[in-house]
């Protein structure tokens, strides 16, 4: 018997479903959903699994870790509380990262990871491709119900919100990229 290809927890299941449909490329690749009690700086983080990093592409296996807490001020929030939509978008967004990975060779992947670490302009970079690539596949409006929950919403923390506004896609780039491929669609 094959392992199952993905592991997605119980609670979080349906949300998960549904933005994993929007993304057929990555049927046939292992992905792990996993809660993590916090993660530094971000909500959720998709990462390959080191040990199959210079296995072949189709070989490759990931991991995505989500936070279980929300970062919020004074109280505490817990990510599988938020908006079914929201919590789509998230996941959306981390299997836009899966996506960008897939398009890596192993040695590239490595020397992603050190610039993620140590280049601002390049976690840019990665997370508006991360963006780019669920908005592509049809979760705009996912997408953007993630963006106006973190931005919209007066508890978050003020740093996060700051981080989201200078590294990831606004709304309305978002909105414009949705435009621009209905209308290469009808040329
Ligand atoms: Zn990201």
């Amino acid at each position: 018997m094959s392992k199952p290809k993905k592991v997605i927890p119980e609670n979080i299941k349906p949300e998960v479903e549904v933005a994993l449909r929007h993304f057929p490329e990555l049927k046939h690749i292992p992905i792990e959903f996993k809660f993590k009690k916090n993660i530094k700086k971000s909500v959720m983080q998709a990462q390959p699994t080191f040990k199959d990093i210079f296995k072949a592409k189709e070989n490759r296996s990931y991991k995505i870790l989500i936070s279980e807490k929300f970062k919020i001020t004074g109280e505490e929030y817990r990510t599988t509380n938020v908006p079914k939509d929201v919590l789509i978008g998230w996941i959306g967004h981390e299997l836009g990262h899966v996506m960008d990975y897939q398009n890596r060779s192993s040695l590239n992947l490595v020397a992603f990871g050190f610039r993620y670490a140590f280049l601002k302009e390049y976690v840019k970079k990665a997370e508006r491709a991360a963006d780019s690539f669920a908005v592509l596949r049809g979760m705009a409006d996912y997408i953007i119900k993630t963006k106006q929950f973190i931005l919209e919403n007066a508890k978050i923390d003020p740093l996060y919100k700051e981080r989201i506004k200078e590294y990831y896609l606004s709304p309305d780039e978002i909105m414009e990229m949705v435009k621009e491929k209905e209308e290469a669609i009808q040329e």
